[in-house]
């Protein structure tokens, strides 16, 4: 069968944009998966206040870690890169980590910062 050669460039360039979009959407869920993870893993709340909302991941010791944070990015907006971690390196960050609401986390690294 001969195909016409503009339905076969369309047909690899849908086929290019459903791989990268799959691949996109996996990479998305495991991200959503990971965290979801470690926060119930961290206990769920605030470890100060006991909240369920605006949780954030800290290091209990900021200067041991291996993985970094959101706030570790000055642009505060990407730094997923705890998530990336494997299982061995997931689990013995844990361990450093705790959950901390982003009022008190605030909070703590004001305190860490005055010292
Ligand atoms: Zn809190």
């Amino acid at each position: 069968m001969r195909i016409c050669i503009n339905r076969k460039r369309l047909l690899e360039a849908e086929y290019w944009y459903t791989l990268h979009k799959n691949k996109r959407i996996y990479t998305k869920n495991r991200l959503a998966e990971r965290k979801a993870m470690m926060y119930k893993d961290l206990g769920g709340i605030c470890v100060k206040c006991g909240t369920t909302n605006d949780l954030e991941v800290d290091h209990i010791n900021n200067n041991d870690r291996n993985i970094r944070t959101v706030h570790d990015r000055a642009s505060g907006k990407a730094g997923l890169s705890a998530y990336y971690l494997t299982g061995r390196e997931y689990l013995g960050e844990l361990p450093k980590c705790q959950l901390l609401c982003r009022f008190c986390h605030h909070e703590k690294t004001m305190q860490e910062r005055a010292h």
